[in-house]
């Protein structure tokens, strides 16, 4: 187990995103390594000695970015010194490759880069192809092991997969690595989604089971943690999935990260079915989605965007008396504007959305976020109403999903 610290005042300001901890988060995971907890602190030497004890006494592993710079805010070095007790010596090699580098640019090396040559006695260097300031690797028995390594995140990165991640397979020996698999889920909302895994989740030995909301749906994410060498860990990582797909396999439409809008594609593609869409209240969104999947040209005719009623009317075919009678958000326009879709292009299957984004233009009884989508395919056309929550641009993302889903539904 590892615990990360990253260090530096402008990460708690909001100045910095920390995309450090993500990075170390996501490699050392696949690496196999379980990340327990993740701590930031600002450039204070209590707040960093803290930090980092409390860290290496729940997990003997710690792995620290920031503070190794050549100024006075860079105070890591000489605070993870004094906790492991050890001296800063002069590395002469670093130190020379310090001015051999400076030299090289024709330049004289400032006397605060030295700094970066001062390293804990008995500590392993790291050295840093992109910048001055190297890794540090300490251990001990007592205290256990801390890597140090620079905020720049180029220079973070190269150094952990260059030197970290082989030292510390040195240090702690190969290990089976965390794996995760993911299930896409779009139509249901997280709480009602986990009624209905209610009691799959506890059942799944091995492995954890994550909600991960996108905006437009919940991924599920099933993860052996470590544990299990192969194939073990795929066994039941495929016997996890199994139940996922008993429980909610109505709702899921991919894996990883599989677009909707590109497994609709895959289904068009193999019944040879070509699409045209119409469009109000997404504008386009939903064209944008389609023909973002490379080779949608084989399946996609095109599509319309009808805003106002009488270019409804106009493009798309839309009765005036439907339009009169049942107003622009409702089945019937729906509908209509799905056969217009089919009928302006020649395709075999129609789309269509209308409905209000808001923030204004909501009634009683058609609130903001009301949207009415129709789908049709040979022999048979339907429409759905939704209710969709969420800013303008989130209804608008919503219902361009909710199109794609519903007619994969009607092609599956
Ligand atoms: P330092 O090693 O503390 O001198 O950091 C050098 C620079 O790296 C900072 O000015 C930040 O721009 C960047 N940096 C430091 N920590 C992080 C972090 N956790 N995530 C992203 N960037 C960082
Ligand atoms: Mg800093």
């Amino acid at each position: 187990m590892i615990e990360l610290l990253t260090i530096g005042d402008e990460l708690l300001l909001g100045s910095t995103v920390d995309t450090n901890a993500a990075f170390l988060g996501t490699r050392l995971t696949a690496a196999g390594f379980r990340v327990l907890r993740l701590t930031t602190v600002g450039d204070r030497e209590p707040e960093i000695r803290d930090a980092l004890l409390s860290a290496l006494r729940r997990t003997g592993c710690v792995i620290c970015t920031g503070g190794l710079g050549p100024t006075p805010d860079d105070l890591t070095r000489p605070v993870v010194a004094a906790l492991y007790g050890r001296e800063l010596l002069l590395d002469e090699h670093w130190l020379a490759e310090l001015e051999g580098r400076f030299q090289a640019r024709g330049m004289a090396m400032p006397a605060n880069n030295r700094q970066q040559a001062l390293v804990p006695d008995c500590a392993v260097l790291l050295p840093n192809q992109r910048g001055t300031a190297p890794g540090l690797a300490l251990s001990d028995p007592a205290l256990g092991t801390t890597v140090l390594l620079p905020g720049v995140p180029a220079e973070m990165r190269s150094l952990l997969e260059a030197q970290v991640l082989p030292y510390l397979a040195v240090q702690f020996g190969p290990r089976p690595p965390v794996r995760s698999r993911t299930l896409r889920t779009t139509g249901m909302a997280e709480s009602a989604l986990a009624e209905r895994l209610a009691g799959v989740g506890d059942d799944l030995s091995h492995l954890t089971l994550a909600y991960l909301p996108t905006g437009t749906g919940i991924d599920l994410r099933l993860t052996t943690w470590g544990e299990l060498e192969e194939p073990d860990a795929e066994r039941v990582l495929a016997e996890g999935e199994q139940r996922l797909r008993q429980a909610v396999g109505d709702l899921i439409y991919g894996t990883g990260n599989e677009d909707l809008a590109a497994v609709l594609g895959v289904h068009l593609g193999r019944r040879q079915l070509r699409l045209a869409v119409a469009e109000s209240c997404t504008g386009g969104l939903l064209a944008a989605r389609i023909t973002a999947v490379p080779g949608s040209s084989d399946y996609f005719l095109g599509g319309v965007v009808a805003y106002a009623n009488s270019a409804k009317q106009a493009l798309l075919g839309v009765a005036d008396a439907t339009l009169g009678q049942y107003g622009a958000v409702s089945e019937k326009v729906a509908l209509e504007l799905a056969r217009g879709a089919v009928q302006s292009t020649g395709a075999d299957c129609g789309l269509a959305i209308t409905g209000i984004a808001g923030p204004a233009g909501g009634t009683p009884d058609r609130p903001v976020g009301t949207v009415w989508i129709a789908m049709q395919v040979p022999g048979e056309s339907r429409a759905e109403r939704f209710r969709f929550a969420g800013s303008r641009d989130e209804i608008r993302a919503r219902a361009a999903q909710a199109a794609l889903a519903l007619l994969l539904r009607a092609l599956r």
